[in-house]
């Protein structure tokens, strides 16, 4: 038989999958992939519930419920001071994933250049080589994980369609500077293309700094997608509910794609994420007191146990060094763990696009404090 598409052919089950079903066969504590398994409200959920039955549930507005585009437009001036038009501002889609994927479709022309810095996410290399791009890569270094702003710059070229941004950043919890978005923004002005900005940790920003979206800094209004998830504001990933916050001339376009991909998403789960992201500032900030509150517990029991943990300033991950305890690559420590502890996680080196060696493996600690203590048990046991 003909072979099928060769790119995705090209492409294993993803790393999260593979842990995950490890996970499962030997009974581990799940600190892979990431989910949270608390923290999430029972009244959205009761919304999500009653309006199933309160609202109609046939085709929604392909851009999204108007009450969710209303909720998404009030939710970024509140946080973001941005002044945005629900009606020609804002699209819904069926997660961060399909988001990402409309934008990358819709911008991309086969031969286009894409900025991307490793190490990251699963979902954008592929879509991107199906888009028909050219990935330009930007390393990042441990243990600072500073943009190398020369390196940043050798990667722009006229052909560069778009820069591809994800802050706070999965999968090794980096925040972008000012600096560092200011950089960022000089070149994408100076090459006059675009910057798709992944900033689905937008709540869960550490220590008392601020998240800065791309699209706030000067002359970036027209050149930014912005990408929001609340599967992981509201600790909800299974509903798969994304936004995108952009020029009406680029959600013009993008709705090209996502036409063509979803049309649509569940209504009455946009109902209830309109409904959640409509709640008081201190209830975000809670989110965020929460999420610091994990991950300072279990930084400190794994330094306890004597991993180099690297810092974590977003997302709900950390990484930790496992040279100090082993002498494993990371992918084997991981398999190790898995099966002898336990307990899951996932290693740095899936977060690349050529194969590296790496000591370095990502935890999950958006769990409930007595998940993480029988599992910081069950390695300590097993180490
Ligand atoms: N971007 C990043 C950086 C993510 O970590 C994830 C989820 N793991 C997504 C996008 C996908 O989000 P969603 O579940 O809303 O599709």
């Amino acid at each position: 038989m003909k072979s099928t598409n060769s790119i995705l052919g090209s492409y294993g089950t993803t790393i999260f999958e593979v842990m995950s079903g490890l996970a499962r066969e030997h009974g581990a504590i799940n600190l892979g992939q990431g989910f949270p398994e608390d923290g999430f409200d029972q009244d959205i959920l009761a919304h999500a519930a009653s309006s199933l039955t309160e609202i109609s549930q046939q085709y929604p507005p392909m851009l999204g419920l108007p009450s969710l585009r209303e909720a998404v437009a009030e939710h970024d001036r509140r946080f973001y001071g941005l002044d945005l038009d629900w009606q020609r501002h804002v699209m819904v889609t069926s997660g961060a994933t399909e988001a990402l994927t409309a934008s990358l479709l819709a911008l991309i022309d086969p031969g286009d250049e894409v900025v991307v810095i490793e190490p990251l996410y699963d979902t954008y290399l592929p879509v991107i080589r199906l888009a028909g791009g050219i990935a330009k890569l930007v390393r990042l270094e441990a243990p600072d994980w500073a943009l190398p702003l020369d390196r940043l710059a050798e990667a722009f070229s006229d052909r560069t369609k778009l820069i591809l941004l994800n802050s706070p950043m999965n999968p090794i919890g980096k925040v972008f500077s000012r600096t560092e978005l200011e950089a960022i923004a000089k070149l994408v002005q100076a090459y006059d293309c675009y910057a798709i900005c992944d900033e689905v940790y937008e709540h869960l920003v550490f220590d008392g700094r601020p998240h800065i979206p791309l699209i706030t800094l000067p002359s970036m209004a027209e050149r930014v997608i912005r990408i929001g998830s609340a599967g992981k504001t509201f600790s909800l990933t299974g509903w798969k509910i994304g936004y995108i916050t952009a020029s009406a001339d680029l959600i013009g376009k993008l709705g090209r794609a996502h036409q063509f991909l979803t049309f649509t998403t569940p209504p009455n789960l946009q109902q209830a994420v309109a409904y959640g992201l409509s709640k008081p500032l201190q209830y975000f900030t809670a989110i965020t007191a929460a999420m610091q509150q994990k991950r300072d517990r279990f930084q400190a029991a794994m330094q306890g146990l004597g991993f180099d943990v690297l810092p974590s300033a977003g997302t709900y991950f950390t990484t930790v060094d496992i040279k100090s305890v082993c002498d494993d690559e990371d992918m084997a420590f991981c398999q190790r763990i898995t099966r002898d502890a336990r307990v899951a996680a996932i290693p740095l080196s899936a977060f690349y696009a050529q194969p590296v060696t790496s000591t370095l493996v990502r935890f999950c600690f958006a769990k409930p404090d007595s998940m993480i203590d029988q599992a910081i048990d069950r390695l300590s046991g097993a180490l």
